[in-house]
């Protein structure tokens, strides 16, 4: 089955001549799939990533996530969905730096209603889950770079989403590190998790079983990648 489809997916921008951000994409990324997207600046890798995680809507064609269709939802309706099926991991990042890494796990939870007592028990469990139990109680500027990004991973899998979508995630890592990370995705999809990942690093990609070159908003070509990398 396929965790997210889209049909001839269209994004225009006007601002002064039309761009055609995404010129018709068709995409089914599978449940339990690992893809790659690489393209140069510019050819719709952000806002690709943008209408696969219900941040923003197409011009045209259809997206559906999970068996939803997105495309037909009222914005409180979209959001709800993407707080239950899409994990978001960002290069930046992006945790709260007030909060605990317990509680930047369990903001998603939070606003997906769940209670304290669950919340608590299951951003637990995930900050085990990606080797961080003993961190629980720091905060963001506590942690190293590679730490933040194990919670914000910790974070994207808190209502067990459809897919994981990942914008450049060891784009400010060192090597070791992005080892680490690339180690931690393989485990998740090894797991069943779906990936979706985005990075202008070839041997990133090559984690992945299958990379989607995009091209001036088209998708080039679909590479199948035929033993993907593993991190020993
Ligand atoms: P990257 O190539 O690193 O993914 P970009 O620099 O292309 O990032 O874009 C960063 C952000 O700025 C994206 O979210 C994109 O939607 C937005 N953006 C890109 N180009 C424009 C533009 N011409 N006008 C307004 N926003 C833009
Ligand atoms: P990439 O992430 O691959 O660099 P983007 O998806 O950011 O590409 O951008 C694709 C095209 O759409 C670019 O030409 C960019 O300038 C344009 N674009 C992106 N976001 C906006 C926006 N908010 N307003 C106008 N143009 C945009």
């Amino acid at each position: 089955t396929a965790a997210v489809t889209l049909t001839d997916v269209r994004k225009t921008y006007h601002r002064g001549e039309p761009v055609h951000a995404l010129d018709g994409i068709d995409l089914s990324i599978e449940t339990g799939s690992y893809t790659a997207v690489m393209g140069p600046s510019g050819s719709g890798k952000s806002t690709l990533m943008n209408v696969v995680g219900c941040l923003d809507t197409p011009t045209e064609g259809t997206i559906t996530v999970n068996g939803t269709e997105v495309t037909t939802l009222s914005d409180a309706e979209r959001t709800r969905l993407r707080g239950d099926e899409i994990g978001f991991v960002f290069q930046t990042f992006n945790l709260m730096p007030k909060l605990t890494a317990a509680e930047n796990v369990a903001l998603p939870m939070l606003f997906q209603g769940a209670g304290t007592k669950r919340r608590t028990e299951r951003a637990s469990d995930l900050l085990e889950r990606v080797g961080l139990g003993e961190r629980r109680d720091h905060r963001p500027n506590e942690l190293s770079g590679g730490q933040r990004q194990r919670v914000a991973i910790a974070r994207a899998l808190a209502n067990d989403p459809a897919i994981i979508l990942a914008d450049e995630p060891t784009g400010n890592l060192d090597s070791e590190t992005e080892r680490r990370i690339l180690a931690l995705f393989e485990e998740l999809n090894d797991e069943g998790n779906t990936i979706f990942l985005v990075t202008h690093e070839r041997t990133v990609a090559e984690h992945a079983d299958r990379i989607v070159h995009l091209l001036d908003g088209e998708v080039e070509r679909i590479e199948p990648v035929e033993s993907p990398r593993r991190v020993e």
